[in-house]
């Protein structure tokens, strides 16, 4: 397989660029110069680290990857509400719908994630550089473990403490993390497919779930504030802004949802290029 870029004889970048680090824009630079941002070889935003240049078998993997995490996080989207209509009608063979989705929804995002991290086999850039990678796996391992753990102390009851529980809420919002880290991640892809648009979207939701979230442990904490010093305002306007945060988590889940299919659009459309240069 060879090089198929065209501008990379050329004594300075002809076209938008965007840095595989930093997004930075590399036009007018020498190809075997560094990024003045973020200090990364230009080389590796040009050709050969093309995303549909890329191992057959990986781009196939960050295909099903996409595919299995989008369908987890619909049997998520099914186990809230049916969770919630469990917990008011008590009926305890209706509970098999918000377990089945649950385990459903744990099963799939694992699988999903574990497929999209799979360490790339001809990358042309050095592997302390994924690191994310790992990242995601460790907090992945760790809220499952969260869980679980969390699934037993229920079972438990008043036998164990308070430490244990906050154990279980930190082990479980390593999720976050995890979630977090997958957008950076996917991200780092989009600019080597190079799609500007596709980097720009994954931008407004990274940034959109950190600043809910943000909000929304913010409102937690003046909550808990508020209560101790007794003010009615500050308890009930922390409440709302907690309300509000609380239910901002579905459209932003819905706008995440999306932004993956346009993930798997684009992952394949890379493994099909892949082919057709393959059979060249
Ligand atoms: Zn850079």
């Amino acid at each position: 397989m060879t090089d198929s870029s065209p501008h990379i004889a050329e004594s300075e970048i002809s076209r938008d660029t965007p840095c595989v680090t930093c997004g930075y824009n590399l036009r007018g630079l020498p190809p075997d110069g560094r990024c003045p941002e973020c200090d990364t070889p230009i080389d590796w935003s040009l050709g050969r680290y093309r995303l549909c240049l890329a191992d057959t078998n990986w781009l196939d993997s960050l295909g099903r990857g996409v595919h299995f995490i989008i369908w987890g996080i619909v049997a998520a989207i099914i186990a809230v509400p049916a969770t919630i209509t469990c917990a008011l009608v008590d009926v305890w063979i209706l509970w098999i719908v918000p377990v089945g989705t649950g385990i459903v929804w744990a099963v799939l995002t694992t699988r999903g994630t574990w497929l999209l991290t799979t360490p790339e086999p001809t990358s042309p850039i050095p592997e302390e550089r994924h690191s994310l990678r790992w990242v995601i796996r460790v907090c992945m391992m760790l809220s499952l473990a969260g869980i679980v753990l969390g699934v037993l102390l229920g079972r438990l009851g008043g036998i164990t403490g308070q430490v244990l529980e906050l154990v279980v809420t930190m082990l479980m919002c390593t999720r976050v993390i995890q979630n977090l880290g997958e957008l950076v991640y996917v991200r780092r892809l989009a600019r080597r497919v190079p799609d500007a648009d596709l980097v720009r979207s994954t931008s407004r939701v990274l940034w959109t779930a950190i600043i809910t979230l943000g909000l929304f442990f913010l409102a937690d904490a003046l909550v808990a504030g508020a209560g101790t010093l007794g003010n009615a305002v500050l308890i009930r306007g922390a409440g709302i802004l907690k309300d509000v945060t609380s239910f901002a988590v579905l459209p932003v889940a819905l706008w995440y949802t999306n932004l993956l299919i346009w993930y798997e659009r684009v992952f394949k459309a890379a493994a099909n290029v892949n082919l057709r240069i393959q059979s060249q």
